[in-house]
């Protein structure tokens, strides 16, 4: 929330971030959510959902790789991918760089945040949304997906926090990911961001738990994102072998292969990334 200078994020339920704003470019209601994009001095151009920094200029590369190329690299051959949310179209823009790819679908349901990106976040979509192999949908992920009759290799969560607005909650819930389950192809990989586990254990062990309940190899992992203020949670999972299974050559040689130019995932770092605490081994329950 815009307070005259400064913008506030809401990291836990009752700790926050205060980030100066040098300019309020946008701060408006949609239909489904408060809107605001700010210039900041640290972290160049901001969007803000709710109160949320959803990426910033700044860093949102350290957040739209992890989120997809871990589970890109993991399928061996996605042509088929399909985005729940991802406003900014920079999940888009990356899922794109696969030259595998043949066709991506991205399903958000604001069409104010999508026209908002389009117009003021030039750097994070960076031409994604005209792609010939994109379709951009606007409507209820869930309301899609449950109505679906096609599969697809890859699905990436890229939504509002599973404690944030209202309009996300159902889509982290068992049943739904029940349905992608169905709706992934054989060796199908989905990747969601799973919000900040520190702040919100609940909502986090929920999901997690879901996930490992259908898919056969569940991959968790952290990245520490500046301009959330903490380490954003994202779990890799996948109907075939999981990504401690792939070597980080293999790793580098799917991306080279692709014609993945990266700045934050590398075979290395992703390796590095999988090597999780004892604690956060088992969901952060059952310890
Ligand atoms: N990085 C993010 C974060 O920290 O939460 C997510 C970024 S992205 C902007 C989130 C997008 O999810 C928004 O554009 C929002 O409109 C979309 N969204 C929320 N609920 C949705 C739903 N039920 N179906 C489709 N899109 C949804």
């Amino acid at each position: 929330m815009a307070l005259g200078t400064y913008t506030i994020q809401n990291i836990g339920r009752s700790t926050y971030m205060l980030i100066k704003a040098k300019n309020i470019l946008v701060s408006k209601r949609s239909r489904y959510q408060w809107i605001e994009v700010v210039d900041t001095e640290e972290f160049g151009r901001v969007l803000i959902l709710d109160g949320l920094v959803q990426s910033s200029e700044a860093d949102e590369f350290y957040y739209h790789e992890s989120l997809v190329h871990p589970a890109m690299v993991l399928h061996p051959d996605p042509r088929k991918v399909l985005i729940l949310g991802g406003g900014e179209g920079a999940t888009l823009r990356e899922v794109l760089k696969h030259s595998t790819v043949e066709k991506a679908v991205m399903v958000d349901i604001d069409e104010e945040v999508v026209g908002i990106s389009r117009e003021y976040l030039g750097s994070w979509h960076s031409g994604a949304f005209d792609d010939p192999r994109t379709r951009i949908v606007i409507e209820d992920g869930k309301t899609f997906v449950e109505r679906l009759d096609e599969e697809f290799d890859v699905i990436v969560m890229d939504l509002t926090d599973p404690y944030g607005p209202e309009i996300a909650r159902a889509l982290y819930k068992e049943d739904f990911v029940r349905r992608l389950h169905e709706v992934l192809t054989e060796s199908g990989v989905l990747s969601t961001q799973a919000g900040a586990s520190f702040f919100y254990p609940s909502e986090y062990r929920e999901l997690r738990e879901s996930l490992e309940r259908f898919f056969r190899s569940v991959d968790p992992f952290s990245v520490w994102v500046p301009s959330f203020g903490y380490s954003c949670n994202f779990i890799v999972a996948s109907k075939g072998p999981g990504l401690g299974e792939l070597s980080e050559g293999e790793i580098d040689g799917r991306l080279k292969a692709r014609g993945v130019r990266t700045k934050f995932i590398n075979g290395k770092v992703l390796k590095a990334l999988l090597a999780i605490p004892e604690f956060y081994k088992y969901g952060l329950s059952g310890y």
